[in-house]
């Protein structure tokens, strides 16, 4: 097999809301022992070259992915897909239109909640920021740095709550449309924490997804709980998906450790043989 396990699929950077450079998040996944790790910023493809050449530089495999932020009725669905062409003009468009829209909502947010608190647009959009995809961990970030909140966590349970009073969703695609997207693209698109509080969706929406090209789920995550889990363990058992476990680290913004969960060769291999649209860096 020309890569090497442990191998951790889901890792956040700087280029969307992970605290650490490409480099450093290839740097922390080396030191926790995994040896081929994929990238997977919000929306964006903007890490891949730097964490390649970070990857590469450590003697590590590295898979170009991108978590795709999709919604259905009040479900928050996120779609990872590795190994798509980062040119192709369907999920390109779509992406940007993601981007722009969670640009234009952290703006309506950082409103709102400047009428209770002392923040500004400005303490939120730095110059770390400037082609990052931002989203509520930025704004969190600003509430700790103005002293208002603790950590993330804590701006997440209270001022950054969907149920709190400074909510505002973004325009995000439907996850079936995800998929084909990136199906089209030739990349291979995996469910992430699927069995999270974020959303979990009935066995007939899997299958049309799935119909449509979802190759699997990412059933190891810190996220995942309960008896749609091990609904979940059946499915991919009786449909003979692709099941993935990962870290979906964050840097200094989650708790979660790289290899806190991690995807067996097998399933690797899978995913290798599958995507299309470019190519891994194999060392
Ligand atoms: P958004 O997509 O802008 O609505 O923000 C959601 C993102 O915030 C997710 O991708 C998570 O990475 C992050 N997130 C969600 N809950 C928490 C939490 N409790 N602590 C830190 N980060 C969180
Ligand atoms: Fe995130
Ligand atoms: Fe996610
Ligand atoms: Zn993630």
């Amino acid at each position: 097999m020309p890569f090497r396990g442990p191998s951790d699929l889901h890792l956040h950077s700087d280029r969307s809301d992970g605290t650490e450079s490409p480099t450093g998040v290839m740097e922390a996944a080396r030191a926790e022992g995994i040896r081929t790790a994929a990238l997977t910023d919000h929306d964006t493809t903007a890490g891949w070259d730097e964490a390649a050449e970070a990857a590469r530089a450590r003697g590590m495999s590295f898979l170009p992915g991108m978590e795709l932020s999709t919604r259905r009725e009040w479900r928050s669905i996120h779609i990872l897909a590795y190994l798509f062409d980062p040119d192709d003009p369907a999920l390109r468009r779509e992406i940007e239109r993601i981007r722009r829209s969670r640009r234009d909502r952290i703006e309506e947010m950082v409103t709102r909640i400047g009428r209770d608190y002392t923040l500004s647009l400005a303490d939120v959009l730095t110059e770390g920021t400037d082609d990052a995809t931002v989203g509520r961990p930025h704004i969190a970030d600003a509430l700790v740095r103005a002293g208002i909140v603790a950590d993330r966590s804590a701006a997440f349970a209270d001022i950054l709550s969907p149920r709190g009073p400074y909510y505002v969703s973004l325009y995000a695609p439907d996850p079936l449309v995800a998929v084909q997207l990136v199906a089209d693209a030739g990349g291979v698109a995996i469910m992430a924490h699927p069995a999270s509080r974020a959303g979990q969706l009935a066995t007939r929406d899997l299958d049309e997804m799935v119909s449509a090209g979802l190759a699997g789920f990412e059933l190891g995550h810190r996220e995942n709980s309960g008896a749609h889990l091990r609904m979940l363990r059946a499915y991919c058992a009786t449909g003979d998906l692709i099941v993935t476990g990962s870290s979906d680290y964050h840097g200094a913004g989650k708790p979660n450790r790289p290899g806190e969960h991690t995807t067996d060769d097998e399933m690797v291999a899978r995913i290798l043989e599958a995507g299309a649209g470019t190519a891994p860096t194999l060392g």
